[in-house]
């Protein structure tokens, strides 16, 4: 069963990466001052859904109150390499 710090830092992470999706989403056809400042904001927040998404895995490989491992699922799925593309490496064995 997940613990209310998993819950939170899971929580964290959905926000980030909505963050990040909504900045990209609302990056302008043009460059220009406008698209760097809105380009700024996108590397800050996939920056933060990196780090929580890290945060979030650590605790799990931590703690083992999933009593499973996300990071094995993730490669399972054939969404790391996706994962990776988007977040960079995080520093995350895999396994
Ligand atoms: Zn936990």
């Amino acid at each position: 069963m997940p613990c209310d710090d998993w819950s939170a830092l899971l929580e964290r992470y959905r926000r980030a990466v909505l963050a990040y999706s909504q900045a990209v989403t609302s990056l302008p056809l043009t460059p220009g001052y406008h698209f760097d400042k809105v380009w700024q904001r996108a590397e800050k927040e996939r920056a933060e859904a990196g780090i929580s998404r890290a945060a979030l895995l650590n605790h799990e490989h931590e703690h083992a109150c999933l009593g499973h491992s996300l990071a094995s699922r993730a490669t399972a799925a054939g969404t790391q390499d996706t994962e990776e593309l988007v977040l960079g490496d995080q520093g995350q064995s895999g396994g």
